[in-house]
């Protein structure tokens, strides 16, 4: 069957998104829509402050829309779940007291996901493909932040969700890095093929990163242009 004849994997249709300041409200962003096809590496770009992190967070089921809806398959989004997982820019979203393999464990199974065996066989695997098998058992303080955003990414990967939610995830690291994960993150959706919304500011890595690339106008974010090819390429 042609992708093009697929029913969308995430719909966002018309959402308004505001937070309440003290004395005021904030528009992030303003009638958005957009729909995302299973195995797409949907980027959203825009200048910072647009509301990308804030888009991501309503898929998150954290924020609730204030206009419009966001659904996923045939469920409307009104929680988070763990078919939504999120990936942080930050370093510090590993427990630092668990080891890299108790990290990935601990999401499988405060999930309810998995148990015991399955659990560990699990978390190996998405350890070993992002190559971290030698410190499956060092610290979150004893890696490179690369390392630990490739814990976070093996972490996120290990809960098999629907959708990866990634925000910004390269943007604290030294250029080099950044372009290594990104190749990296490429190699992994070749092998899993996950649905990706990732969020970036950087124009370089949208185009690198996304088969489709949703462009933010400035504060608030309204959708500007849609780019990109109408399929998955392979
Ligand atoms: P981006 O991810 O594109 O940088 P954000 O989604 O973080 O943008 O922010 C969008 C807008 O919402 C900005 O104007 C920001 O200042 C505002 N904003 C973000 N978080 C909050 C908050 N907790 N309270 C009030 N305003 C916020």
């Amino acid at each position: 069957m042609a992708l093009d004849a697929q029913k969308p994997l995430l719909e966002v249709d018309g959402v308004t998104l505001q937070y309440r300041a003290r004395d005021h409200l904030v528009t992030a962003t303003y009638r958005v829509s957009f729909s995302i096809r299973k195995s797409d590496r949907y980027v959203i770009l825009g200048p910072s402050g647009c509301g990308k992190s804030t888009l991501l967070k309503a898929v998150g089921g954290y924020i609730k829309p204030v206009e419009g809806s966001i659904t996923l398959g045939d469920r409307q989004i009104t929680r988070p779940g763990p078919d939504r997982v999120l990936v942080f820019q930050e370093f510090d979203q590993l427990l630092p007291w668990k080891t890299v393999e108790e990290n990935v464990l601990f999401a499988l199974t405060s999930s309810g996901r998995l148990s015991g065996n399955e659990a560990v066989d699990r978390a190996r695997h998405y350890i070993e493909k992002v190559k971290l098998t030698k410190f499956a058992n060092s610290y979150p303080h004893m890696l490179s932040g690369g390392m630990k955003q490739r814990v976070a990414i093996a972490r996120g990967m290990a809960m098999e969700p629907e959708i990866l939610l990634m925000d910004e995830p390269f943007a604290a690291l030294d250029a080099l890095t950044r372009g290594q994960m990104q190749e990296e993150l490429l190699q992994l959706w070749e092998d899993t093929r996950v649905t990706l919304l990732f969020v970036t500011h950087s124009i370089a890595e949208a185009v690198r990163i996304g088969n489709r690339i949703l462009l933010l106008t400035p504060h608030p974010g309204r959708v500007r242009a849609e780019l990109g090819s109408t399929g998955v390429d392979a």
